[in-house]
């Protein structure tokens, strides 16, 4: 059945919370590790969870 019923979930194969949790609240940078860690463009906290 090719309808167009492609979903994009299915095809990511990782939970996007994984790397959502790393984005940095006050400058949108990406920490390279899983919080609790430091923003490495602002220094900001990432808190975990
Ligand atoms: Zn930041």
């Amino acid at each position: 059945m090719d309808d167009g019923t492609w979903d994009a979930r299915a095809d990511d194969g990782g939970d996007p919370a994984c790397w959502l949790s790393r984005v940095c609240p006050e400058c949108g940078g990406l920490a390279d590790e899983d919080p609790p860690t430091r923003c490495p463009r602002c220094g900001s906290e990432l808190p975990a969870g």
